[in-house]
């Protein structure tokens, strides 16, 4: 069975801790394809002041000149919360289940999961892919449910992630780059460069449509 990343996020904007994450994950769990998914309306952040088209063009620009990376405006098309058990289950729908979905999540990210929407749910429609932030020893410990679906759901081996098209959390080791969105926005919002944070076209783009200034 052969596998595809999935990475959701804000994207805001889009930066190379992004994108050397979804090159190495690439690369180590042999994906055909990394699709990376805007959220139009994160549940769990405020409201970008940056709309989601900019966000996802901003992705575009990024990824354009890699043939492993796709942009998947699918969460643009909805209206209301981006919720990530909608995308998977619109996923399945048009992929069908004989693709490994390999959903990608920072450790930032995993330790709220449980306040996802049907987040028991998630682990029937993809794997999940966790990666260490750096800094991760300031977030939150895991609540004793999550500690509790990973011992029950955890894989060591990569083999495992094609024998079936979901289920297993699988933790893979990246080279720590501590590169966020928010630093980004600092940056600008102070009038420092944002240079080698993100692709020039990126940087290029955001200071054409006066973006986070
Ligand atoms: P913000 O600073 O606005 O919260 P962010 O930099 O965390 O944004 P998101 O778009 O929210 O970026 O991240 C999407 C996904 O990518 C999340 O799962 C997040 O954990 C992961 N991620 C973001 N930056 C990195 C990084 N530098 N290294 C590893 N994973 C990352």
């Amino acid at each position: 069975m052969h596998l595809i990343g999935l990475l959701g996020g804000t994207f805001n904007p889009i930066h190379y801790g992004h994108l050397r994450m979804a090159q190495e994950l690439a690369d180590a769990l042999k994906f055909s394809e990394v699709r990376f998914i805007p959220s139009a309306n994160p549940p769990h952040k405020t409201t970008p002041e940056v709309n989601a088209k900019h966000r996802a063009t901003m992705v575009d620009l990024a990824i354009s000149n890699n043939q492993t990376f796709a942009l998947d405006t699918r969460e643009l098309e909805r209206a209301g919360a981006s919720y990530t058990i909608d995308t998977l289950i619109s996923l399945r729908e048009e992929l069908g289940n004989d693709v490994a979905l390999c959903l990608i999540m920072g450790s930032d990210a995993f330790v709220h999961l449980n306040t996802w929407a049907r987040w028991q749910e998630l682990l029937n429609y993809c794997h999940i892919i966790l990666v260490q932030r750096p800094n991760a020893s300031k977030q939150p410990k895991l609540t004793d449910e999550l500690a509790l679906l990973l011992q029950d759901n955890y894989t060591e081996n990569i083999a495992d992630l094609s024998e079936k098209s979901a289920g297993y959390i699988h933790m893979q080791a990246i080279t720590p780059l501590d590169i966020s969105s928010t630093g980004i926005r600092n940056a600008l919002k102070n009038k420092l460069s944002p240079r080698y944070l993100a692709p020039e076209k990126v940087i290029d783009y955001l200071f054409k449509h006066k973006l986070y200034q």
